[in-house]
């Protein structure tokens, strides 16, 4: 079974625009799989859906097989997804960060992870600082973690690494893999050919709302 599968999703947004026109694909459990596109792709759209937080116009998507108009709660629980905006109050430490969306989840103290998940992130020095005082690379890193205090079987990350320069782009493509070696299907956005290249098992192509190509990684560069 798919850990995410899509059919036939569009999108028209409130004034007219198409931002996702029939998009169809599957993504297969224990990937890392590329959504890559042009600003304005309509990536952002395809995973704000998957998050519940747009609309779709048309269409279906299941999580997990869990089709997120039937069964939305159950979709939910399956995914974590961590968008490019930082969500964490920055007077609250890390694990109070964790601990908060891990009771917003239902998580019962007994099931909380947030030592592993902050050890799993390289920021157990820096669990009971304030968030305000992490490096760049550390929040994106807490966010990883608050998207996993549920323990979803698949991760989403939206554009991880815009605006990061290279050095913590690879630093954050070593957690997800690590991540995904330990059985998280990974769902990434990127505008960046080389990161999707480097890191994805698949790759699906979208352009002005259209998928165009969705093949493994080593026959869409020519390597097979
Ligand atoms: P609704 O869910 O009611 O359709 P939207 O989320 O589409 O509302 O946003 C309302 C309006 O905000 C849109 O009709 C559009 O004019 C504007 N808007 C928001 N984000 C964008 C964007 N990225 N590009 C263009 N217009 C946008
Ligand atoms: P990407 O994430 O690939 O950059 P988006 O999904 O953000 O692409 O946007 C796809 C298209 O839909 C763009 O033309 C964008 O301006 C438009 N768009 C995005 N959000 C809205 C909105 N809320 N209302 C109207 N248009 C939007």
């Amino acid at each position: 079974e798919a850990a995410i599968a899509i059919e036939h999703l569009s999108k028209t947004y409130a004034g007219g625009k198409q931002a996702l026109d029939d998009v169809t694909f599957v993504v297969p459990r224990g990937q890392i799989f590329g959504l890559l596109g042009p600003n304005g792709a309509g990536k952002s759209t395809l995973i704000n859906i998957l998050a519940g937080l747009v609309n779709k116009t048309a269409g279906t998507a299941s999580i997990w097989g869990f089709d997120i108009d039937a069964h939305p709660r159950n979709a939910k629980a399956s995914i974590g997804i961590v968008n490019q905006e930082i969500t964490f109050d920055p007077f609250f430490s890390p694990a109070e960060t964790l601990d908060i969306a891990a009771g917003l989840y239902g998580v019962k103290k007994a099931d909380r992870r947030t030592m592993e998940l902050l050890r799993a992130m390289a920021l157990e020095d820096k669990a009971h600082a304030y968030a305000r005082t992490l490096s760049g690379g550390m929040k994106r890193r807490l966010m990883v973690a608050k998207a996993m205090v549920h323990s979803p079987p698949v991760l989403v990350l939206d554009e991880p690494t815009a605006g990061v320069d290279i050095e913590l782009r690879q630093q954050l493509w070593a957690y997800v893999r690590h991540l995904n070696d330990q059985g998280v299907t990974v769902v990434l956005t990127t505008h960046y050919l080389e990161e999707a290249e480097q890191l994805c098992d698949r790759i699906a192509i979208i352009n002005h709302g259209r998928l165009i190509a969705n093949e493994p990684t080593r026959a869409l560069v020519g390597m097979a």
